[in-house]
């Protein structure tokens, strides 16, 4: 059977790095089932290793980690403008984000209802043009939220938008024009608390901006797209099986859209993984930009002949021809291995769908 592992003493290691890099307080970011570990298990692993502040995205996941009793703090990250959700913010005391008057006011008007202060951190869109206060807003911004008397400001913070460029002018402008919001609230008589900016990326590149917290997701994971340098290893690989193994003759092809055929004789096993599982989609390609889909094109062409592998036992076998929806077919000629051998194949967490059943060991 399929499943998804999750290696305790690799997490615990990159868990590790990343404390041993920073004085800020570290906010894990454990969105989208926590980045494909499973929410509360992974949740639960860094607790454990003294990480108290979780950030997610949906509020169903919030309340379901608020409920969970672990100690410390959920901060949502997506500002609501709907009463029902924010009364379920405040009855599970989740810190949310406000990035707009109308969001302030929802979850103001939402605790006065319930006789409660909510706990909020104050967004700036600093050039990510999502959630957030302009800082031309910040001022008028602040002379509202001053009249709010249902809510408490914990926190100020902004999300970077090309953590991961090479050209670093865009991330040095966002943090300058989050800095400068900071000091107008400041001016305005608003304490911005915690702030933070950093995303995984960001952290590792740029220590003079750790500020008081740095938001970490993908670097937990060790599965970030700068240059690993850090000794962060990655986590999670599926685990599966051979289920069928066969001869097949010289000149035959292999796959859909026949990009591959055999030269010689080989022996082949078939492993139930494919595009179902996660297995083989790392690109995204949801993108409309001429040169990006120039670019996706060219790296097709260049992946063509780039041989991929997967492990059984100590041995790397070869995959041959294109991955498919339910599977893939490896190379065992020169393998000594039969059906029911296992098989671990490298895949993002995030990617692989929920009901691949996950396990941490
Ligand atoms: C997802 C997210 C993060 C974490 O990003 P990584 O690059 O995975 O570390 C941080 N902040 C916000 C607002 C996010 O949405």
């Amino acid at each position: 059977m399929n499943k998804l592992i999750i290696e305790k003493d690799k997490l615990d290691k990159n868990i590790e790095i990343i404390k041993g890099l920073t004085q800020a307080k570290i906010i894990a970011v454990v969105k989208g089932n926590g980045y494909g570990l499973g929410v509360l298990e992974y949740t639960r692993f860094l607790s454990e290793k003294g990480i108290d502040i979780f950030a997610l995205s949906d509020v169903r996941d919030a309340v379901y980690i608020s409920e969970s009793g672990f100690s410390g703090r959920v901060l949502l990250l997506t500002p609501t403008n709907d009463d029902e959700e924010a009364e379920m913010i405040i009855k599970n005391r989740i810190t949310t984000t406000i990035g707009s008057m109308t969001s302030a006011l929802t979850i103001n008007n939402a605790a006065a209802r319930l006789n409660e202060t909510a706990q909020v951190h104050i967004k700036i869109d600093t050039g990510f043009g999502r959630f957030g206060f302009l800082p031309d807003e910040v001022i008028d911004a602040c002379t509202f939220i001053s009249t709010l008397s249902n809510i408490k400001v914990t926190g100020a913070y902004s999300h970077l938008s090309f953590s991961f460029s090479k050209k670093p002018e865009h991330i040095y402008s966002q943090y300058r024009k989050f800095i400068n919001s900071v000091e107008i609230m400041r001016q305005n008589g608003i304490d911005p608390g915690m702030l933070h900016i950093c995303n995984s990326s960001a952290f590792l590149r740029f220590p003079q901006m750790h500020l008081d917290g740095v938001r970490i997701g993908s670097a937990f994971l060790g599965r970030i797209p700068i240059e690993n340098v850090y000794g962060l290893q990655r986590i999670g690989f599926l685990k599966s099986n051979i289920i069928e193994t066969k001869e097949l003759p010289g000149k035959h092809n292999i796959g859909y859209a026949n990009t591959f055929k055999t030269r010689n004789p080989v022996r082949t096993g078939i492993v139930p993984v494919g595009y179902r599982h996660g297995f083989g989609i790392e690109k995204s390609r949801d993108t409309f930009r001429l040169i990006d889909l120039l670019r996706y094109v060219y790296n097709d062409i260049k992946s063509f002949n780039k041989k991929s592998y997967v492990r059984i036992g100590d041995k790397s076998a070869q995959i041959l021809g294109r991955v498919s929806m339910y599977n893939i077919v490896v190379d065992l000629t020169d393998i000594d291995a039969k059906v029911g051998d296992e098989v671990v194949l490298d895949a993002n967490p995030l990617l692989v769908p929920i009901d691949i059943e996950r396990e941490f060991i």
